[in-house]
C-alpha cells in the first residue's frame, strides 16, 4: 500500500479513516517513509535551507521548547549511554588490570615460593622484608602495586607467596610449611610469643 491523491470532497468526506490509515501505514513502514523523506530532502535540499534560514528564530524557539518538553527523556537517554559506557570501560580496564597481573605473576615464577601454590587466584605479592604495609601506603595495593613492579621492573624486594603462606608469615613470622626457615626474621622477632 502507498499514499494515495485523494479529491477533495472524498476526502472531506472520509476523512478521519484516511487519517488513521496513513498514520497506520507511517507506523507500519517506518524505513519507507524514513527513505522517503531523504528522497525529498535531496530534492529540495535549496528550499529547505532557504526556508530554514527564513525561519531561524522560529526553528531555535520550537527546537528549545522541544527541549524543554522532553528534557527527562533526553537526559534518560545520555545517561543510559553513560551507564552503557561505563559498563564496558570497566570490563576493559578490568582485562587490562588481570592481565598485567598474570604478567607480573609470571615474571616472579608463577608459583608460592613456599609451597608452590601456582593458581594464581591464590597468589599475592609479598614484600620480602616485611614493610609491605608502608609500602602500600606509598603505592597502594592491586593494581597500583603491579604498576610499581613493572616499572621497577620486579625488584627482588617482592616475592609471589599463596594467601596462605602470606598470611602465615605475618601472623607468625614463618610459615609452618618451613618451620626452621623464617620468611620474615624481624616480625618473626616481633611475634616470638605468638609462635606455635
Ligand atoms: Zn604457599
Ligand atoms: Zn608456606
Amino acid at each position: 500500500m502507498s499514499p494515495r491523491v485523494y479529491s477533495k470532497a472524498y476526502y472531506e468526506k472520509n476523512k478521519s479513516r484516511i487519517k488513521v490509515a496513513v498514520i497506520t501505514y507511517r507506523e507500519r513502514n517506518p524505513e519507507k517513509i524514513r527513505a522517503q523523506k531523504r528522497v525529498y530532502r535531496e530534492r529540495n535540499r535549496d528550499k529547505i535551507n532557504a526556508w530554514r534560514e527564513k525561519n531561524k528564530e522560529r526553528l531555535k524557539a520550537y527546537r528549545k521548547a522541544w527541549y524543554a518538553k522532553n528534557r527527562e527523556r533526553i537526559r534518560a537517554s545520555w545517561r543510559a549511554f553513560y551507564e552503557k559506557n561505563k559498563e564496558q570501560r570497566r570490563a576493559r580496564q578490568n582485562a587490562r588490570v588481570s592481565e598485567r597481573r598474570l604478567r607480573a605473576i609470571a615474571g616472579y615464577g608463577g608459583k608460592c615460593i613456599c609451597c608452590g601454590e601456582s593458581t594464581t587466584e591464590f597468589l599475592a605479592f609479598d614484600h620480602v622484608n616485611g614493610d609491605g604495609g608502608q609500602h602500600r601506603k606509598l603505592v597502594r595495593q592491586g593494581a597500583s602495586l603491579v604498576g610499581w613492579i613493572e616499572r621497577n621492573n620486579y625488584p627482588p624486594s617482592i616475592q609471589l607467596l599463596c594467601h596462605n603462606c602470606n598470611l602465615a608469615k605475618a601472623f607468625y613470622g614463618h610459615c609452618p610449611h618451613s618451620l626452621r626457615q623464617a620468611l620474615s626474621p624481624d616480625v618473626g622477632k616481633k611475634l616470638a610469643g605468638r609462635s606455635p
